[in-house]
């Protein structure tokens, strides 16, 4: 079979039919599924493509349930990353050019990029080629572009803002944020290469004093500055002496931009080598005691102020760097005079430990040295411990007695009010710009942020969330976190594509900020953009979304204002009503900490209940052949590539089979190379077998539909909670298996049975792999496209039709049996099997003991005059019954056996006797119901 020109031949129909653009049809229930836009940086990748095609298959599956199903789609163009790679291609640097030369765009192309905007245009146009090559059930109708180039879209953006300032969800603040210091704005995670979800976290310097001089320690356990016994300097640092408002401190030269990006006024007065600080004493001003200055080359000038406080009683690092010196201070250039009197203060008290808790850990795991990589096990475990259930001791002056939970706050506060700490934000990992910046903390003022960290707002989120579907529904946790968790949102930016923040020309609205409630503009997109409405930007005014989205005001005054005709304008304030909210939204569960929960907050904002968010499906994200997929360094399949291997159909089964639920799923390539072949032979199958066949019917022809019906059962289970791979695995692989189970069985089919399963298999896979199905579905006679056709169901009442079930575990049972005497007799020679079922009177034995104790079956069985005729074999038979718990099967074996005589025989290669006179060695006396017994005769 040619798939390529079946995939075109389908394509061109959808197309042609625009099978996927519904409209509004009053009465008929909708069902609306959106996907996160992505990012015109590059084409569509498969990690992108397995979250769509989620949606995608869901909404093929809906639409075969009899919703009116819409899909739209879109182009994501907001933000800095574009604008910053064109401006490299026009900077003509290599490293970007490299990249897209890799990604596959023609050499002479690489120099139009230069231009962000044929970015937006050349990846929006490959994004949809991509998709339609796949197959997509997307109703391209309503696609559009963000960013002023749509100038639609860009006054729907405003609005939005108009509406959220006007209910105080946007205000002017001063936080701080991640920045970048080249592209000079904050960076969201959608603009970074790397610390997705990573935020300013904040710390203490306390400050040590030399003289005059401050030595700042950073710290995120202030109160353990009750037992500090020494302070760290990396001596081969150069450190520098700065004004710091008001104050003289010494702290790493990396450390100036850091303090001046937090509004910390520095001038620089000259540099000091980390060696000369050495040694020296300084003060703690919260005890009052003066401690040395140790060397230690661990200290990063880059991290904290590069000027560390030791509490070796508590923090294992400082304890094994601090043995280290003690144990040869020569090696270090430390007279042993300075380090004499250091004795170990110990300040938390945890349970399970002694005083020394960083002491005992390390000694118990036996740790060597500060270079022991072990120590940040210990160092999380001891943290972790005193952080939950310590108590500070005696050394810690008024807060002796307390919780540390409870006295962080109070000691926190003390310390900064009396001047001996100070506030700074700190990244808690590293953060990298797509414009390969490393990013820092600044704070600004000046700035706008969406106040995420208001507890009204969140408490609508929540209640918006608690109403919510979710696939799985274990991601619920996750969203509660979240939205508890989010702080204010820097909304805009310097510069980059996007939309001007309307009341301030300086600031441009950031990529996930102009994001969280476009899906409704997909409800009228198509009627914005059509050139045969005319619809004018300007004529966008607020009156218009207003009534359209929120139902305010009138169609009368919105016409005259806007010089739209009203009946347009209800036209789409229809559109709107009818497919808002949406049901589902699919993604990568990278978005629940941002887009996704923005997603939430802003529709409670904006939109009144009724149209808050239905549903989210949320799932991992995509590995490539077990391994991380990443653009920087080549491991990536685009959607184009995968689908110009291996095909559209065997694209997406190998795709959805990837794995489901919040584990990372892979893309197997070895499954992608086997999946064409394996769906050519269905398809051969199909077309040769339906409506051929027998008209008699078997036992296996039950069991088939038996088992198969009870597949589309379970089949349709795990497709309404979004296990796609689950689905796969029981509506495809199963249904395969018990098929080459039936054809073994019965190598001419039953004509019904066979047609019916044709038809059910296909369309079960019709999600799954629409070309293929389509054409089968046109062959074997179906009106119109499968992709509209009913999802199949079932009748209850096969289901419950184990016995036939059971006949045919027992015929499988009673060939591996056979099988296994003639391969441990080595009687493959041997001419004939005889296969004896048991006596009648154990099958009525075993239906009067069954599920009795020994008394009570013993008793009923021998009150029948039939039983007692056996004697001693009856109870031997009845204590076997209770013993292994056999039960019976309401099988009638000599049937079923006699039925499958034929096919036994081809299986064993011999002939085969059921229930024969001949018994040379009195065999039949041992078959008990279920387990017949077998004579093979040599
Ligand atoms: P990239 O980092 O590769 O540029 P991105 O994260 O910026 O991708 P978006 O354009 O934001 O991608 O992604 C659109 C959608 O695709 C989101 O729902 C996102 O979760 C999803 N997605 C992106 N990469 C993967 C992946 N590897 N596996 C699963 N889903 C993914």
């Amino acid at each position: 079979m040619d798939f390529k020109a079946i995939e075109e031949k389908w394509q061109k129909r959808y197309e042609e039919a625009k099978a996927f653009e519904p409209s509004v049809e009053p009465g008929r229930p909708k069902y609306f599924i959106t996907y996160p836009y992505p990012y015109m940086n590059g084409y569509f990748h498969i990690g992108r493509a397995f979250s769509g095609l989620r949606a995608e298959v869901l909404a093929r599956y809906k639409l075969m349930q009899g919703y009116n199903v819409l899909f739209p789609f879109a182009f994501h163009c907001t933000g800095t990353p574009i604008v910053a790679a064109a401006e490299r291609i026009a900077e003509g640097e290599k490293k970007q050019m490299d990249i897209l030369k890799k990604a596959g765009i023609p050499e002479e192309e690489i120099p139009k990029f230069a231009d962000p905007v044929y970015w937006t245009e050349y990846f929006s146009r490959t994004t949809k080629e991509d998709l339609k090559k796949v197959g997509a059930a997307i109703d391209w109708s309503r696609s559009f572009r963000t960013t002023a180039l749509n100038p639609h879209y860009d006054r729907f953006i405003k609005w939005q803002f108009r509406k959220l300032k006007e209910g105080g969800y946007v205000v002017m603040g001063e936080h701080p944020v991640v920045w970048c210091p080249r592209c000079k704005s904050p960076v969201g995670d959608h603009a970074r290469l790397e610390g997705e979800g990573v935020t300013p976290e904040e710390i203490f310097l306390i400050k040590f004093k030399l003289g005059e001089a401050i030595l700042p320690c950073g710290t995120y356990r202030p109160e353990t500055s009750f037992g500090v016994t020494n302070l760290w300097l990396n001596p081969e640092v150069t450190y520098v002496r700065a004004k710091v408002n008001d104050e003289e401190w010494l702290v790493s030269e990396e450390t100036v931009e850091k303090l001046a990006n937090q509004k910390y006024v520095v001038t620089v007065i000259e540099k000091v080598k980390g060696k000369d600080l050495i040694g020296k004493k300084v003060l703690n001003q919260i005890t009052g005691r003066e401690v040395p200055i140790l060397p230690a080359v661990f200290v990063e000038p880059g991290r904290g102020t590069g000027v560390v406080m030791s509490v070796p009683a508590h923090a294992p690092y400082d304890y094994a760097a601090l043995r280290d010196i003690e144990s040869s201070p020569a090696d270090f250039g430390i007279s042993p005079d300075i380090i004499k009197d250091i004795r170990l203060i110990p300040l938390i008290t945890i349970e399970g430990f002694g005083k020394f808790p960083a002491k005992e850990i390390i000694e118990q795991m036996n740790i060597k040295d500060q270079n022991d990589p072990r120590l940040e096990d210990a160092t999380k475990e001891i943290y972790k411990k005193e952080f939950h259930t310590g108590v500070l001791n005696e050394n810690c002056g008024k807060y002796a007695g307390s919780k540390v939970m409870e006295a962080k706050l109070e000691l926190e506060s003390d310390f900064v009010h009396s001047d001996m700490a100070a506030i700074f934000y700190e990244l808690p990992q590293q953060v990298v710009c797509r414009c390969l910046t490393k990013c820092v903390v600044k704070i600004v003022s000046d700035q706008w942020f969406l106040n995420y960290s208001n507890p009204i707002w969140k408490a609508q989120a929540h209640k918006a969330l608690d109403a919510m579907t979710l696939y799985p529904e274990k991601v619920r946790k996750q969203f509660d976190y979240v939205l508890d968790w989010l702080k204010d949102w820097a909304c805009t930016r310097e510069y980059g594509l996007g939309t001007e923040l309307p009341w301030d020309k300086r600031w441009m609205i950031e990529s996930l900020s102009d994001s969280t409630i476009y899906m409704s503009y997909y409800t009228i997109s198509k009627f914005l953009q059509d050139p045969h409405y005319g619809i004018k930007p300007e004529q966008l005014t607020d009156e218009f979304f207003d009534f359209v989205l929120l139902d305010k005001g009138t169609v009368e005054d919105v016409s005259k204002k806007t010089g739209i005709m009203q009946g347009l304008i209800m036209k789409m304030k229809q559109e709107f009503e009818y497919w808002y909210p949406f049901d589902m939204r699919c993604s990568g569960k990278d978005l629940v900490q941002n887009h996704l929960s923005f997603c939430i907050f802003n529709h409670t904002a904006i939109f009144p209940e009724k149209y808050w968010p239905q549903g989210m499906g949320v799932n991992g994200f995509l590995q490539l052949d077990g391994q991380k997929m990443s653009s920087s360094k080549g491991n990536i399949y685009t959607l184009r590539q995968v689908t110009e291997m291996y095909g559209a159909d065997a694209t997406r089964l190998t795709l959805m089979y990837g794995g489901e639920g919040l584990e990372d799923p892979n893309w197997d390539s070895e499954f992608a190379r086997t999946a064409g072949p394996k769906l050519a032979q269905w398809y051969d199958f199909a077309l040769e077998n339906y409506g051929r066949g027998r008209d008699d019917e078997k036992y296996i022809d039950l069991w088939l539909e038996s088992v198969a019906t009870k597949t589309i059962k379970l089949t349709k289970e795990a497709m309404d909670t979004m296990d796609f791979r689950t689905a796969i695995q029981r509506g495809y692989f199963d249904m395969q298996r018990y098929l080459r189970w039936y054809i073994r069985r019965s190598p001419v089919p039953n004509k019904r049975i066979i047609s019916w399963f044709i038809d059910v298999q296909t369309r079960i896979l019709a999600p799954f792999t629409p070309h293929m199905c389509e054409e089968i579905w046109q062959q074997i006679g179906g009106q119109g496209f499968i992709a509209k056709t009913p999802y199949p169901t079932w009748d209850e009442k096969m289901i419950a039709n184990e016995t036939i079930e059971r006949s045919e575990d027992f015929i499988r049972k009673v060939i591996e049996d056979a099988q296994e005497i003639i391969t441990v007799a080595n009687l493959t020679e041997a001419k004939e099997a005889y296969i004896y079922t048991s006596d009648d009177w154990k099958y009525k034995a075993l239906q009067i003991a069954a599920g009795k104790n020994m008394g009570d079956a013993m008793k009923a069985v021998m009150a029948d005059e039939d039983m007692r005729k056996h004697g001693k074999e009856v109870s031997r038979y009845i204590q076997k019954i209770i013993s292994e718990r056999l039960v019976p099967s309401g099988v009638d074996e000599p049937a079923i056996l006699k039925e499958a005589q034929e096919f036994i025989a081809g299986e064993i290669g011999m002939k085969v006797s059921v229930n024969a006179e001949f018994d040379p060695q009195n065999k039949k006396k041992h078959a008990i119901p279920g387990r017949p017994a077998i004579f093979i005769q040599s």
